[in-house]
């Protein structure tokens, strides 16, 4: 798990692939509604993801 300095760390989607950057993953991701799909990342996997 990998805590950023603000304490959030990122969450990625594994249903739709949706990076969430927050405290804590939401229990239903906003894009394709997928419960308690969220797993953490680090920053390097959210990078690539995103295509950055
Ligand atoms: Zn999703």
């Amino acid at each position: 798990m990998v805590v950023e300095l603000d304490g959030k760390i990122f969450f990625r989607c594994n249903v739709c692939n949706d990076i969430h950057y927050s405290a804590a993953g939401p229990e239903v991701c906003p894009t394709c509604r997928a419960k308690n799909a969220y797993v953490e990342v680090d920053v390097s996997e959210a990078r690539i993801v995103e295509g950055l």
